[in-house]
């Protein structure tokens, strides 16, 4: 597991820092309220033997439009936001490890919307190069919560409480991942991750305002699906419709795009001609086996990568 790594080095306060001197304050509204938002971010080790993360100026967006919703002030330029992820990267990447890493924007200072001040902290932990396993899929009695309550549109992690009720809940059925219903009772997200369905040759998923979060891979997945011809369908889901679905996935920066092989136990068709195609499709632009206009490159500097070799 990702989180479980305690790299050398997080950056924090503007610089990089030793892990255990990275702290935050009993008395800040990031302990007290949970209160930051947030991105994940993907790094690949690209065909050609250059690292690179993927699609960081649509994190960088999302991030900034969190912070707007949550009132967190956010003075990073593009620029400044890649340049600290590469600077901590480039400490800590590893010859046939990818990297994931968090981008949090904690509140370090202020109350209840006063004076608030945040600081940018960054951690990155080695991930395999493994392609993800098939998972089993449940549906959790837990629900995504309206946009009127906590919106699934704002990246903070105080969304993430259901998320990790569900994991629980799912645990105990033997699911890796679980999908989260709206206030409606129809399909919103998984805990981490956007769902799509096939159903006679179509993808399907549901659109942002059921509940999900804006995904960035998700928008990267329908333009491959474009270019591969496959038509692809944002529209609401009902529950049953998944219990049918010819073939079902789920897609995410961290989950990347794993097969659903069970869901609520059912097993799906192991041939899953078009979403298998997809994912195919999805790591060989994400490495630079076979680029697509879609994927956006922030490289680490030769001389960093080569090193790390
Ligand atoms: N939904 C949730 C709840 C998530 O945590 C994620 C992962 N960030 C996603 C969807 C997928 O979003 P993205 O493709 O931008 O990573």
């Amino acid at each position: 597991m990702a989180q479980l790594q305690q790299p050398k080095f997080v950056y924090m306060g503007g610089k990089l820092r030793l892990w255990h001197e990275a702290a935050l304050h009993v008395g800040c509204e990031a302990v007290i309220r949970g209160l930051n938002v947030f991105e994940g971010v993907k790094g690949y080790w690209q065909q050609d033997g250059r690292f690179a993360f993927i699609m960081l100026r649509r994190h960088y967006e999302r991030l900034r439009r969190s912070a707007r919703l949550l009132h967190i002030p956010c003075d990073w330029t593009f620029e400044a936001y890649e340049g600290a992820i590469l600077e901590l990267v480039s400490q800590l990447v590893e010859p046939g490890r990818d990297m994931w890493a968090r981008t949090t924007l904690f509140v370090v200072d202020g109350h209840w919307g006063e004076n608030t001040v945040s600081d940018l902290v960054i951690t990155a932990y080695h991930q395999s190069k493994e392609p993800p396993q098939p998972i089993n899929l449940g549906v959790s009695t837990w629900r995504r919560s309206p946009d009127v309550a906590l919106p699934a549109r704002i990246k903070t992690s105080s969304n993430y409480q259901v998320s990790r009720l569900a994991r629980i809940e799912g645990r105990a059925q033997d699911c890796q991942d679980m999908v989260l219903l709206n206030q409606s009772g129809r399909v919103a997200e998984t805990t981490g991750a956007c769902i799509l369905m096939v159903r006679e040759g179509v993808v399907y998923t549901p659109p942002a305002g059921e509940g999900a979060l804006e995904s960035i891979t998700l928008d990267l997945v329908e333009a491959l699906a474009q270019s591969m011809g496959i038509p692809f369908v944002r529209r609401p889901i009902d529950r049953t419709e998944l219990l049918v679905a010819d073939e079902m996935a789920v897609c995410g920066t961290l989950a990347e795009l794993p097969l659903v092989r069970k869901f609520q136990g059912m097993p799906l068709s192991e041939t899953s001609p078009i979403l298998k195609a997809l994912q195919k499709r999805y790591f060989d632009a994400v490495r630079g086996v076979d680029p697509h206009p879609a994927v956006e490159l922030s490289v680490l500097p030769a001389q960093v990568a080569a090193n790390s070799k």
